[in-house]
């Protein structure tokens, strides 16, 4: 039987309701023929919340005590999703991290992961149990609790993908998929279908991240299936695999502190051609500055243009920018 990791975001998982809807998901997608294993963060704001706590009751928490606070966020949202999924007539049970056997170093707050050897969550598939893992913890050999860094659980989702040489490895969140720039400054923007894990890890370099990075950098190791999508709709979203879509595909918008803002285009095995078009475009919307980097190509714009010039790049090089390249918009 073929077997998917979803993995839950917190907003996906905020009230009773969502954490029904949820279950439903890993239910429905039970009774299709595919085994879910479930990840989930905490319910939404919650773990900002527990920090929050946190400071206000000590001068300084203890890191060892701020990872066992932490990590009962993501420990609520598997009790309750399995029992929302036992009380639909599936068996399912919760499974913390150190339940899963995800052994860390003892780097609190950010702890590094030796090894998984998750038996129980082996042992809860073989007997037909849906197991839901808290996401973002872990213990390290004395059994102290720690955690995976912020948005950890999806590199909780990775691991146990791997483990179970899961077939797919999803994330449910309240956006539809990666867009290809941000959709409340630019009204066309649209889900990419496509992206690269390299692209993800430029985009989380130029600010604007989608997914730990961390779990990318994992994912790409083990050359992992994944899909980022919606929670709430039935929309595709967007795969993301060692190869992306040729050429330009997202704008990322950095404001940086001096008054200045840079603008990154991201795209999959850039070329010489695309650097021109980018620059052309750079040039027609009054870029101060602009140069070629690593994985990307950038312009500087002082701050108070930048959405303008967002949206002007965005329609010159991406909307129109596609099609006039001669390439498929898919
Ligand atoms: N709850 C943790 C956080 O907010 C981990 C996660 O959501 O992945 O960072
Ligand atoms: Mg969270």
């Amino acid at each position: 039987m073929k077997i998917h990791v979803m993995k839950f975001g917190g907003s996906s998982l905020g009230t009773p309701e969502k954490i029904c809807q949820a279950a439903a998901k890993a239910s429905e997608k039970k009774k299709n023929g595919i085994f879910p294993v479930m990840v989930v963060s905490a319910p939404a704001d919650i773990t900002d919340d527990l920090i929050k706590l946190a400071s206000q009751t000590a001068a300084q928490i203890p890191p060892r005590e701020y990872d066992a606070l932490l990590s009962c966020g993501e420990q609520m949202s598997a009790a309750l999703c399995a029992s929302a999924l036992c009380s639909s007539g599936n068996a399912a049970m919760s499974v913390t991290g150190w339940q899963a056997g995800i052994l860390t170093d003892s780097s609190f707050k950010e702890a590094g992961v030796i090894s998984v050897s998750g038996e129980i969550i082996k042992d809860a598939v073989s007997k037909n149990i849906i197991p839901v893992i808290a996401g973002f913890q872990g213990s390290d050999n004395k059994g102290n609790i720690t955690t995976l860094g912020r948005g950890g659980s999806d590199l909780t989702a990775v691991l146990i993908a791997q483990l179970l040489e899961a077939d797919l490895c999803e994330f449910y969140t309240d956006v539809k998929g990666i867009y290809s720039a941000h959709p409340a400054l630019v009204p066309e923007a649209e889900v990419i279908p496509l992206v690269s894990y390299g692209e993800i890890l430029a985009l989380g370099a130029k600010g604007t991240a989608v997914r730990q990075i961390r779990a990318i950098r994992y994912a790409m190791e083990h050359g992992l299936s994944l899909r980022l999508r919606s929670s709430f709709l039935s929309d595709e979203g967007t795969v993301l695999a060692a190869k992306g879509r040729q050429g330009i595909n997202a704008l990322a918008l950095q404001k940086n502190k001096n008054g200045a803002a840079v603008i990154s285009a991201i795209g999959y095995n850039l070329s010489e051609q695309d650097y021109s078009f980018f620059i052309s475009a750079a040039k027609d919307c009054g870029a101060a500055a602009f140069y070629e980097e690593k994985d990307c190509f950038s312009l500087e714009i002082p701050e108070k243009e930048a959405e303008n010039a967002l949206r002007f790049m965005h329609s010159s090089i991406i909307s129109n920018g596609r099609q006039k390249n001669g390439l498929q918009k898919d």
